[in-house]
């Protein structure tokens, strides 16, 4: 079949009426499937069920350096625990801070610190500004977005592309605007586009000269271990020797966590920064709580031994994983290939496969699917404000079915985007013609 932008209004009315029927039977099947988040299965969660017998009685809950982990104290987070995690960010143990259980929790929480006190940088707290700005690299994390958002924060979207943001477009706005005072950066295996930063994109964004003297830089870096081809992983080089070398060692935070590696909920998360940020910080957490739950902590610790351990137990998740994104890279293929009305990405890691539509369809297939028992990740929701400007975007995440479902749904969603790129094709039709 041709490209479906070359047909006819003829040929399109026909391809319609005859996906339509096919929509029907399907719709008629009445399946509930869900593509919308990007969690593990439950298999993959049984492989992490050892951390369930990491600590069999209270003699062994003490930590390496005599930490009774049973107590309060210790709110940086014990030894053992900061050194796994400084594997996972590439940072030296005394550069992080193992936290509760969620990284977004952290981020979140350091946001509203600096919002509500500022950073040491800060001339005022950001909440005594008239305005707050912070850079979106887009398609990006919705709960990122969610949480600039929640604070009020206009937020500027920043094209994504195959080698990282826009840095050219970063570079000016920053310097050209004091009011921008953050951006939100997923530097590996990016949430939904599956990119890693190049080394020039890296080490541009350590080198900006923001306008806004507390500018800071927030590297989610959620996906450091999820590679799906564990003997050919992407390579990101180290953001924090890049910013040590362009003279900003205070303006990145670092982020990850185990919720994909262990359980998601119930894992342990984890920060890196400066000396001077840290211990700012880290005197703020201070306020919040007494401690974090070091049992966990150790848990993790025991259980992986160190980030080798780590490691090994990321190519059991890869052997699930890589086997689900296939069939869903093959099922577009041979559904869309060649017809000129989608692109997507192969992703080497993550959780994600992000598509695009022909402009004006995401909304309309995303719909369709979801008619017809196929729930994903609702259209815009990679934008900030929820808005994908070209309605683009689609987020698909094959995880969490089984490797029949992701291929059932995945034929679904080819279908809707045919179905929704005739409709649109066929509507121009009309309107050139009336016009
Ligand atoms: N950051 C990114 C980029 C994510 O994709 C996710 C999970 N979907 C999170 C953070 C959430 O991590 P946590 O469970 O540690 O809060």
């Amino acid at each position: 079949m041709s490209q479906y932008p070359e047909l006819t209004a003829a040929q399109l009315k026909e391809e319609s009426g005859r996906l339509k029927k096919e929509y029907k039977a399907i719709a008629a099947k009445g399946m509930k499937l869900d593509l919308s988040r990007g969690k593990p299965d439950h298999t993959q969660l049984e492989i992490s069920n050892g951390l369930l017998n990491a600590l069999t009685d209270t003699a062994a809950i003490f930590a390496e350096d005599g930490t009774d982990c049973g107590n309060y104290g210790m709110l940086e987070g014990i030894p053992e625990a900061r050194r796994l995690m400084a594997g996972m960010l590439d940072v030296n143990p005394d550069e992080v801070f193992v936290g509760g259980n969620s990284s977004l929790n952290m981020m979140h929480d350091c946001l509203g610190i600096a919002y509500l006190h500022g950073l040491p940088s800060s001339p005022a707290p950001w909440c005594k500004l008239p305005r707050v700005k912070w850079l979106c690299p887009a398609p990006g994390y919705d709960r990122h977005f969610m949480v600039t958002e929640h604070y009020g924060i206009e937020m500027i979207m920043v094209p994504m592309t195959p080698t990282g943001p826009d840095m050219d477009l970063v570079e000016e706005l920053v310097a050209a605007d004091s009011a921008i005072k953050g951006m939100w950066c997923i530097p590996k295996y990016s949430n939904p586009t599956g990119v890693t930063y190049s080394p020039e994109t890296v080490r541009r964004l350590a080198a900006l000269r923001p306008a806004a003297p507390d500018f800071l830089i927030f590297w989610d870096n959620a996906y450091a271990v999820h590679d799906l081809h564990p003997d050919e992983p992407d390579e990101l080089i180290s953001l924090t020797d890049c910013l040590r070398e362009a003279g900003n060692p205070n303006m990145a935070l670092l982020f990850t966590s185990t919720s994909k590696v262990t359980f998601p909920g119930s894992g342990i998360a984890a920060m890196a920064a400066s000396k001077e940020n840290l211990s700012y910080f880290l005197r703020h957490f201070s306020f919040q709580t007494i401690s974090y739950d070091k049992l966990n902590q150790l848990r993790h610790a025991r259980f992986f031994g160190d980030i080798g351990g780590m490691r090994r137990h990321m190519r059991s998740h890869a052997g699930f994983l890589a086997p689900k994104f296939q069939v869903v890279l093959d099922t577009l293929q041979k559904q869309l290939g060649g017809l000129g009305v989608a692109e997507w990405n192969t992703p080497r890691g993550g959780y994600f496969i992000s598509l695009n539509t022909l402009e004006g369809c995401a909304k309309r297939t995303v719909e369709l699917c979801k008619a017809a028992g196929v729930t994903l990740t609702p259209a815009g929701a990679t934008f900030p404000y929820g808005a994908d400007p070209l309605d683009r975007n689609i987020r698909i995440a094959p995880t969490y079915a089984t490797p029949e479902d992701a291929r059932t749904a995945a034929e679904l969603l080819g279908l809707c985007i045919k179905l929704a790129s005739a409709e649109k094709l066929l509507g121009r039709c009309v309107r050139s013609r009336a016009s």
